[in-house]
């Protein structure tokens, strides 16, 4: 099993059980559950809203990302939640 911490709750889980959000290493455009051949710097957070939430606050997950991170990521983290959860 391969853990990871999430950014929101600092909870460490299965990386199966969260959503991974990469930096993509060419492009630099944010990649939500990307498939493995994504490369870049990455970030996790369980499928909850108050994780999502936490992440955005105090800017955590643009700085775990080292690039701004926008609103629109927020509504697709949100997106990916709900698919989820179907
Ligand atoms: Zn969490």
């Amino acid at each position: 099993m391969i853990s990871r911490k999430c950014v929101g709750c600092g909870e460490i889980k299965n990386r199966e059980d969260m959503i991974k959000i990469t930096k993509e290493h060419s492009t630099n455009s944010l990649v939500i559950n990307g498939n493995p051949k994504v490369f870049g710097r990455s970030a996790y957070l369980c499928y909850n809203n108050t994780c999502i939430e936490n992440a955005f606050k105090k800017n955590k997950l643009q700085k775990i990302l080292k690039t701004p991170v926008s609103a629109d990521v927020k509504g697709l983290l949100i997106n990916e939640l709900r698919n989820n959860q179907n």
